[in-house]
């Protein structure tokens, strides 16, 4: 709170008091200081790949790597490793400022939840099987339509699925799982993972937050993904929730409006 002025109280031309007027700006600093951190992390997250792409191409550039063709191509590789690294990063950045400005607007039609969660392994069905992970979404066949955003809702089944593949060691197994609540349609992604402390479970759909920042980091996460989906599941009128164990695994759920039946 500060103080931002006084009033002077006149009876006619006699001063009988003043009036001391402060303003609450604790809500302006708090955003305020939302906005310098996101600026803040963002700049630390770009710079990190620009250095690693800088330094390895001044080495190519040198001429050092002349003689050593085999070290010359694991340079490329880890400049081409890091460039895609700024992709995922500048295209989760774009998706969240556009989700975030408010006038979202999303194309709303009858969704087969079947449909796109398939669409959505198809994309990540290589990555599960390098880590011999299995993927289980029998029971969703039957699952009523839902009205939704066809594109949007693949990209939440894709962060979801993507993560559950990330923190799930080998041979682990996913379900992903519909079940009919009234009106709502309740979407789930379980995975046998390492799983999520308590502490951090509140925390972790925040922007750039992150259990583990080194591992994050090595899996190619950007920290940005469950923003996203929070945001696409809000943006439905949805809700979404987690349950965690370290060591056994996790549930992250979200639920989803059933198309009228005619
Ligand atoms: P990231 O790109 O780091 O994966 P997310 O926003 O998708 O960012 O997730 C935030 C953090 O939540 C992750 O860094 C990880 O620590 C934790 N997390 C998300 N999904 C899972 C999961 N299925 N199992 C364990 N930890 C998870």
């Amino acid at each position: 709170t500060i103080l931002t002025h006084w009033v002077p109280l006149l009876d006619g031309d006699r001063l009988q008091g003043v009036v001391a007027v402060f303003h609450d700006i604790s809500n302006i600093k708090r955003l305020e200081k939302i906005r310098r951190d996101f600026v803040a992390n963002v700049s630390h997250e770009l710079r990190t790949p620009v250095t690693v792409i800088k330094g390895y191409a001044e080495t190519l550039l040198s001429g050092a790597l002349a003689s050593d063709p085999e070290r010359a191509v694991r340079f490329v590789e880890i400049i081409h490793s890091h460039s895609e690294r700024l992709t995922s990063l500048i295209g989760d950045l774009l998706t969240l400022s556009e989700l975030e400005s408010g006038d979202v607007s999303l194309e709303l039609s009858m969704v087969n939840i079947e449909g796109t969660v398939r669409h959505a392994l198809m994309l990540l069905e290589q990555k599960a099987a390098d880590k011999g992970i299995t993927i289980d979404c029998s029971t969703i066949k039957a699952a009523p339509p839902i009205l939704g955003d066809r594109g949007r809702l693949e990209q939440v089944l894709i962060n979801l699925l993507d993560n559950a593949i990330k923190y799930t060691p080998e041979k682990g197994t996913i379900t992903v799982k519909a079940a009919d609540e009234e009106k709502m349609l309740k979407i789930s992604v379980t995975d046998t993972g390492m799983g999520i402390p308590p502490k951090d479970l509140p925390r972790i759909f925040e922007r750039f937050y992150r259990v583990d920042e080194a591992r994050s980091r090595e899996q190619g996460g950007t920290g940005l993904g469950l923003s996203i989906v929070k945001h696409i599941v809000q943006a439905h009128g949805g809700a979404l929730s987690v349950e965690s164990t370290v060591g056994k695994g996790s549930t992250f759920s979200f639920t989803l409006k059933k198309a009228e039946e005619k």
